[in-house]
């Protein structure tokens, strides 16, 4: 982007796990003129984005939409429904999942953090134990991120909601879905969860800017004794100006037009078919890293990311040299190793607005990028992602021919 810079032709290979590409027909919404937040229509454009946020999270209580990253959404989960001096339970997923524990701490609640080694989902049965445990019920909430966006590694929300139900615990369960909702399966009511946690720029395919919380009755009626400082926030003023679609400040007006173009756009592919087409290209991916000779940094299939892959580096390289020759050399962008797993590990989004020739694409950059790297592997990984994409395609051709 810099002046002088030589013109790159086509389009910037955006494989990140978010902010993921932006389809055209939501940068044309946006596209369109501000209106009056407090006008005649701005209440029906309000009304539809929150019903129709319902229908992505599942839930048929309370939605609430931030113009906000998602970190916002993780203070307002917390700054709602806790207190001062509150113990929390949390899960070491891996950086996100440390974020949101080291944010808890600094709002003064206390968070007691299940460790991992950053290759795996939220251990059910050790949120059970520590939850038995409990006897005097200290604990008022349990924090998962579902898509731990750091390793590739999905939590089992069904699993965590059983784990608390066996240890007959009152404590809330809060979800991190910023990197999983409406790209991977989730379901806020079915899986008794209270606040799930969301933001605008990974499987909503929307630019960075807006966040969501998703509150059960249960979590609106404990934020009613929650002394935690809060303002901005605060899910009472919103839920009450959100009845008739209007907000208690001026809403990110043009991202809410490109919200309500990805929500229309989710439902005509249907949330099964975005769902399938995720896992469809994760696995794709996931042949080619194991063609190429590479590891995988989630270690149990089980908990395996259809929103990203992240791949370790053989031993002596390093995953920021191979990044940078592939942004280079192909002008593709891939996720960067967090903390713990820095220079490490590399990270290859599939999620958001892909296609087949999108994931081809994206993993011959990056088998071309490891030769001219000079990174030990085998060739064949986008072969062995042909393959499985052809195969898994040939229902459709014989449908249409
Ligand atoms: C991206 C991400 C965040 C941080 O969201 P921001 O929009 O950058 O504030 C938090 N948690 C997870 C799981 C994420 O993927």
């Amino acid at each position: 982007m810099a002046q002088n810079a030589p013109r790159i032709a086509g389009r910037h290979f955006l494989q990140i796990p978010g902010p993921t590409p932006v389809p055209d027909r939501i940068l044309r919404a946006i596209a369109m003129p501000t209106i009056d937040h407090r006008g005649p229509d701005f209440g029906k454009l309000g009304q539809r984005v929150l019903d129709g946020m319902k229908s992505i999270f599942k839930t048929k209580s309370h939605v609430v939409i931030y113009p906000a990253s998602g970190t916002g959404a993780w203070e307002a989960a917390l700054a709602n429904t806790l207190s001062p001096g509150d113990k929390v339970l949390m899960v070491e997923t891996g950086h996100f999942a440390t974020l949101w524990k080291t944010m808890a701490a600094k709002l003064g609640i206390e968070p007691t953090f299940i460790a991992s080694d950053w290759r795996t989902g939220a251990d059910a049965a050790a949120i059970e134990a520590a939850l038995r445990d409990d006897k005097a019920h200290a604990f008022k909430a349990v924090c998962v991120v579902h898509n731990e966006t750091a390793t590739g590694c999905t939590s089992r929300i069904d699993e965590v909601r059983q784990a608390i139900d066996a240890a007959r615990h009152p404590a809330l369960l809060m979800v991190d879905t910023i990197s999983s909702l409406a790209s991977i399966d989730y379901r806020h009511d079915e899986w008794g969860v209270d606040v799930t946690v969301a933001g605008s720029q990974k499987g909503l395919m929307l630019p960075p800017g807006l966040s969501f919380n998703a509150v059960s009755d249960k979590a609106l009626a404990v934020s009613k004794a929650s002394k935690l400082p809060k303002s901005f926030w605060s899910w009472d003023d919103m839920i009450a100006s959100n009845t008739t679609g209007y907000f208690p400040f001026t809403p990110a007006t043009n991202l809410l037009y490109g919200l309500d173009e990805a929500i229309q756009m989710l439902h005509e592919e249907g949330l099964d078919n975005v769902f399938a087409r995720h896992d469809r290209h994760a696995e794709a991916t996931r042949r080619a890293v194991r063609a190429w000779g590479l590891d995988i940094l989630c270690r149990d299939p089980k908990y395996y990311s259809s929103v990203l892959t992240a791949v370790v580096m053989p031993e002596g390289h390093d995953a920021d040299a191979l990044r940078a020759v592939i942004l280079d050399a192909f002008d593709m962008s891939l996720g960067t190793g967090l903390s713990k797993v820095a220079k490490k590990v590399f990270r290859i989004g599939h999620l958001g607005d892909t296609n087949d020739l999108t994931i081809v694409g994206a993993l011959a950059g990056v088998e071309m990028g490891l030769g001219l790297a000079g990174v030990p592997h085998q060739a064949g990984g986008v072969t062995a992602a042909m393959a499985y994409l052809a195969e898994t395609k040939k229902g459709t051709a014989a449908k249409a021919a």
